[in-house]
């Protein structure tokens, strides 16, 4: 009989998969549950809004590992299954379909669910979100040729979205209400990069303007807004951001706030109940402070940084956040998260075929967005971390390599 605890990880997505093939990597022998509401193996969402939409992968290509890469490891794969509580009392989850699991040990990876718009017609058959292989695959089926798309938010997924589209042919209008694209997570000469970018490639793309309704006419949509004449669409898209799964963790009484509270171990206000993922708002010991990401490269090493812990280890999650976003045939990545800055340095110019901004503070970088110009990345990630003074204008000077900068 084994003594080793049993974990279970609620949430099989990226996080979760993730955490579960580093337990067994890390060498943690006891048995593992994975659960999750989809029906899917666990899978990586960024192709939802790029090749799986643009019908250039099948479903299966996002997995993470085959569906036997869990059972070789043990690990007891629980698909299409919420948990509906958590009795922390009895160590217990309660599903939803009834019946419970006990847990020794409990990982959190419940993710983030799409923001709805929260206006009359928001819901309707025409009006699409984005955040799961059916959402895309239904999508992917409605972009045809000449289709009408508005998409409403042009954050990373809205403008994803508005490129693949306009790839297949698909009349495209983006409605945003900021002034500029990307504005809650960009420079706004970024934003003016983006913006300029989908405007060469056919978008209409509004800016300033709030959209009050979306009203079904039976073959078509009429979204109205405040600094624009109704538009007239096929479909809607919508990208206003994602609101993290907590509700579970919350009604179980773990502190959240935007997110299930963590340190950087991925412990939450209970010691035995730790998070991973889109959920959290994690202490990032490199900023100090507690941060919030839907990214990537946290829900993986996030992920494995906390399953590590569990399985014994001792060392925190500490990176330099990273973002990449693919759209046309740019790619822009992004490191960093940034709350203020006092500079722009450009290394390159925006008519370039690449370049990289830099945001720093009080001379500092602490922000960096490379436009295909990934060569950039790891060093403008050093510099960040480091964070110390850099001069501005060999950080502006192609003559000068980054990584010389960087040591
Ligand atoms: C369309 C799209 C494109 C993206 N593109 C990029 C990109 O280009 N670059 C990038 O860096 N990042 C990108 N991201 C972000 C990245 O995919 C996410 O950060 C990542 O998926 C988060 O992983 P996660 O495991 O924390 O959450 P998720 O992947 O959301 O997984 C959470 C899982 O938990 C399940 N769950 C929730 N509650 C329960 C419950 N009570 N019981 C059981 N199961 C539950 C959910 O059903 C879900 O399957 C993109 C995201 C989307 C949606």
């Amino acid at each position: 009989m084994t003594t080793d605890p049993h974990i279970v990880i609620v949430g099989a997505g990226h996080a979760g998969g993730c955490a579960a093939a580093a337990l067994r990597t890390a060498g943690f022998k006891g048995p593992v549950t994975l659960i999750g509401s989809e029906r899917y193996l666990p899978y990586e969402r960024p192709p939802l809004s790029k090749e799986l939409l643009a019908g250039a992968i099948p479903h299966e290509k996002t997995f993470l590992r085959p569906a036997a890469f869990y059972e070789d490891a043990q690990i007891a794969l629980r698909l299409g299954e919420t948990v509906a509580a958590i009795d922390r009392q009895a160590q217990r989850l309660e599903l939803e379909a009834g019946g419970n699991l006990a847990y020794d040990a409990l990982l959190l990876t419940t993710g983030a669910r799409a923001r709805r718009l929260p206006l009359p017609g928001g819901d309707g058959p025409r009006v699409f979100y984005l955040r799961d292989i059916d959402d895309s695959l239904a999508l992917r089926e409605r972009l045809q040729e000449g289709t009408r798309l508005a998409v409403i938010g042009a954050g990373f997924i809205g403008l994803e979205v508005a490129a693949t589209a306009r790839k297949r042919g698909v009349e495209v209008t983006v409605l945003e209400l900021a002034p500029l694209p990307l504005a809650r997570v960009a420079a706004p000469e970024i934003g003016a990069f983006v913006a300029a970018l989908h405007r060469r490639k056919g978008v209409d793309l509004q800016t300033g303007i709030k959209v009050t309704a979306i009203e079904d006419l039976g073959d078509g949509l009429r979204i109205s807004a405040e600094g624009s004449e109704p538009i007239l669409a096929d479909y809607a898209a919508i990208g206003i951001g994602a609101q993290p799964n907590t509700e579970l963790a919350q009604a179980a009484g773990i502190e959240t706030r935007d997110g299930i509270l963590v340190d950087a171990q991925g412990r939450s206000s209970d010691p035995g109940i730790f998070a991973a993922g889109d959920v959290t708002r994690h202490l990032n010991p490199l900023f100090g402070r507690q941060i919030r990401l839907e990214a990537w490269q946290n829900a993986q090493n996030q992920a494995i940084a906390v399953a590590k812990i569990m399985a014994g280890g001792q060392d925190p999650f500490s990176e330099v956040p990273w973002f990449w976003t693919d759209q046309y045939e740019v790619n822009l990545q992004m490191a960093g998260a940034p709350e203020r800055w006092d500079q722009v340095v450009w290394r390159g110019e925006p008519t370039e075929p690449g370049f990289t901004l830099f945001q720093l503070l009080e001379g500092k970088p602490v922000a960096a967005v490379t436009v295909n110009n990934a060569r950039d990345m790891r060093f403008a990630r050093m510099l960040i971390q480091r964070a110390q003074v850099v001069d501005a204008s060999a950080l502006a000077d192609k003559a000068i390599k980054l990584q010389d900068l960087a040591r």
